[in-house]
């Protein structure tokens, strides 16, 4: 049976991967600098036969591997048949604003990449999607380090055992998932459009798949007043800091009025100094969040008036600085199905029904546009909460090596699944632009 022999042929990397995983781990780099850990996988990809673009979307730590097979059983190429020229699939028309696409992923100005760049093509293209940052101070305390060998070991073994059918792998490093989300620049830029699905793998407590992440979008927002002695000359002053407290309390209204699934959270980013000077500057931080983008869009206006109204209430000044922000998934129950059947055909423990509580990823960017999924492979105990120290102990052991096999056959026996019955694709691609209305 041809998906034992994908089995094996990732176990026959097991060394190499975990060796991989191992080294960067020891090695943690963060916020686009994981220039080690890219050097690392692609090292592997080109050594495997695929052709690898690096840096891609001006980011260095971000790749590009594709292979192509031809399916006549011969060696394959990593080109594609015709080549393509910078991003596979570029942006329609002209430039794609920057903000607007990153304040509104998935807007009307954007076709639904993943369709529309492959209308029903008889060669499946399949993502795979890798993030390699840790967490700054702390290591590795996402288990990012375990998901480049993960793919590395699917892309390797689907290459190698499915001469006779025609696809395309396409392996993509995408850097900083813990800091700017590189995933939002390497969508402006046009990648990640050239692929029918995007998988990944997560280290986790359980091995479960997730339905839904939350949009997220946040500001850093400074109010600027107007200094004085806060005893002597009060009447003169303007406090920045009067608007900044103003802000929260805002917030807290707002809270009231808004959907169940908002959250909205905030904290002081700069304190504004001593009790007995009126402060002129005072800068806080905001994360707005929710199951729908597109309402998120609209609680965000509502945030930016009541930034507004704080500091005409305070007499100040205020600039609002928005981060990129992040979509929501739109949920790929086929998808998700086809890698836990995959996760359990492979022997992983710890099988659980999907996520209820969610956080926010740049991943949510790429599932808002194309079908995707992403599988959690339990690794440490249940109830174990990521970024903590707990993961970075668990790093190195036998269970995260375990976890990088684990991942690596879910994402390869889904892939095959779908190489195998076009009607799987077809499902896949349906459920994405039914949901897609729904999950806007
Ligand atoms: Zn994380
Ligand atoms: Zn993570």
């Amino acid at each position: 049976m041809l998906k034992e022999r994908i089995f094996e042929e990732i176990d026959r990397q097991k060394e190499r991967l975990c060796e991989m995983a191992d080294t960067i781990f020891d090695h943690p780099e963060c916020d686009g600098e994981e220039m080690m850990a890219a050097d690392l996988l692609c090292g592997y990809l080109a050594e495997n036969g695929f052709s690898v673009e690096r840096p891609i979307a001006g980011l260095k730590s971000a790749f590009r591997a594709m292979y192509h097979s031809v399916g006549n059983g011969a060696e394959g190429s990593g080109r594609m048949a015709e080549p393509p020229a910078g991003p596979a699939e570029p942006p329609a028309g002209p430039a794609e604003p920057p903000a607007g696409l990153a304040a509104n992923p998935g807007g009307p100005a954007e076709p639904p990449a993943g369709l529309a760049a492959n209308p029903s093509g008889p060669a499946p293209r399949i993502g795979l999607l890798c993030e390699y940052d840790a967490l700054a101070g702390l290591g590795h305390g996402c288990g990012h380090h375990m998901q480049g060998p993960a793919c590395l070991g699917a892309a390797v073994a689907l290459k190698n055992c499915c001469r006779d059918r025609a696809f395309t792998l396409v392996v993509y490093g995408t850097p900083a998932e813990e800091t700017f989300g590189g995933k939002i620049n390497m969508m402006e830029a046009g990648y990640l459009k050239d692929i029918d699905v995007a998988l990944m793998m997560h280290g986790g407590p359980d091995t479960c798949t997730d339905i839904r992440c939350l949009a997220l979008s946040s500001f850093d927002v400074t109010f600027y007043g107007k200094k004085a002695h806060a005893a002597i000359m009060p009447e003169e002053g303007r406090s920045a800091f009067d608007a900044l407290l103003l802000a929260f309390q805002g917030v807290e209204f707002l809270r009231e009025h808004v959907r169940d699934d908002v959250r909205m959270h905030y904290t002081v980013k700069t304190l504004p100094g001593p009790e007995n000077v009126v402060p002129s500057e005072a800068v806080g931080s905001f994360a707005l969040r929710s199951f729908s983008r597109d309402y998120l869009d609209q609680v965000a206006e509502r945030f930016r008036d009541i930034v507004r109204g704080a500091a005409l209430m305070a007499g100040v000044t205020c600039e609002i600085a928005e981060k990129p922000a992040l979509a929501n998934k739109v949920p790929n129950l086929t998808l998700n199905d086809l890698l836990v059947e995959n996760a359990r055909l492979a022997g992983a423990p710890g099988i659980t029904p999907p996520r209820e509580r969610t956080g926010s990823t740049d991943f949510g960017n790429v599932m808002h546009e194309l079908p995707g999924s992403c599988i959690r492979v339990k690794f440490v105990p249940s109830g174990t909460s990521s970024h903590s120290k707990d993961y970075v102990e668990a790093g190195k052991t036998e269970a995260a090596h375990s976890c990088v096999i684990y991942g690596a056959k879910a994402m390869a026996g889904a892939s095959l699944d779908m190489l195998t019955d076009c009607k799987i694709m077809e499902s896949i691609k349906r459920e994405f632009a039914e949901k897609r209305e729904l999950y806007r």
